[in-house]
């Protein structure tokens, strides 16, 4: 089974997915856990691309295509080979992120972003989508108080880019009620994590 997550910066998802990883793993369950963007050799080349502070000239189609290309590799030689095999795949991000961050927070447009997106993953979409819900006041908050977090160049982006984030993700839910499944990330991290592994352990059921 395929299982997603997303939400706006300093949410909380990297931490929780390692969490839910290590103790599904602990109870039994076949789980690979990944990254967008990142996960393999290509894709992780791809990333420091996007995210090295010093291309400050990055057109943002050219970040939607880049995005949309490390996810098809993604996908091809990990993701799909991990449903294969029956594992629960856990992904830090996916398509999601690329309409709330590019289609709706740099205005290149939803429909637009979606459609390289749909060439890149032809049919794949998760079955879940755990919505880690933050205040983007408080998630930038925790990212600065992380000190192992890797500088990236969404860091420079000011507190009006990171609400237009959520309010993408708020369309997103509107349209996707039954995939995308909310979260309260504001609250404690053993609070989230349960929120989190309940709706793992439905989704296996279903
Ligand atoms: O989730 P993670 O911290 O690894 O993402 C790295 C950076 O890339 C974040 O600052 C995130 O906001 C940004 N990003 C983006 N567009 C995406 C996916 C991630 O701007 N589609
Ligand atoms: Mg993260």
């Amino acid at each position: 089974i395929f299982i997603t997550a997303e939400g706006p910066d300093g949410a909380g998802k990297t931490t929780i997915i390692q969490m839910l990883a290590e103790r599904l793993i602990a109870e039994g369950y076949e789980v690979m856990q990944t990254r967008e963007p990142g996960g393999i050799e290509i894709a992780e080349q791809i990333r420091a691309v996007i995210l090295d502070q010093s291309n400050t000239t990055m057109d943002a189609r050219t970040e939607a295509l880049l995005y949309a290309a490390a996810r098809r590799q993604h996908l091809v030689e990990k993701v799909l080979p991990a449903l294969e095999m029956g594992k629960i795949v856990l992904c830090d991000r996916f398509v999601d992120s690329s309409i709330a961050y590019q289609g709706y927070a740099r205005e290149i447009g939803v429909d637009e972003v979606w459609s390289i997106n749909q060439f890149a993953i032809e049919n794949t979409m998760p079955a879940v989508t755990l919505y880690f819900d933050i205040e983007p006041e408080k998630g930038l908050e925790r990212i600065n108080l992380n000190k192992g977090r890797e500088v990236n160049r969404l860091d420079l982006e000011d507190l009006a880019f990171h609400k237009k984030v959520r309010e993408g993700y708020m369309l997103l839910k509107e349209r996707n009620p039954d995939r995308i499944k909310d979260i309260d990330a504001s609250k404690s991290i053993e609070e989230v994590y349960s929120q989190a592994e309940n709706l793992i352990l439905q989704a296996i059921k279903d």
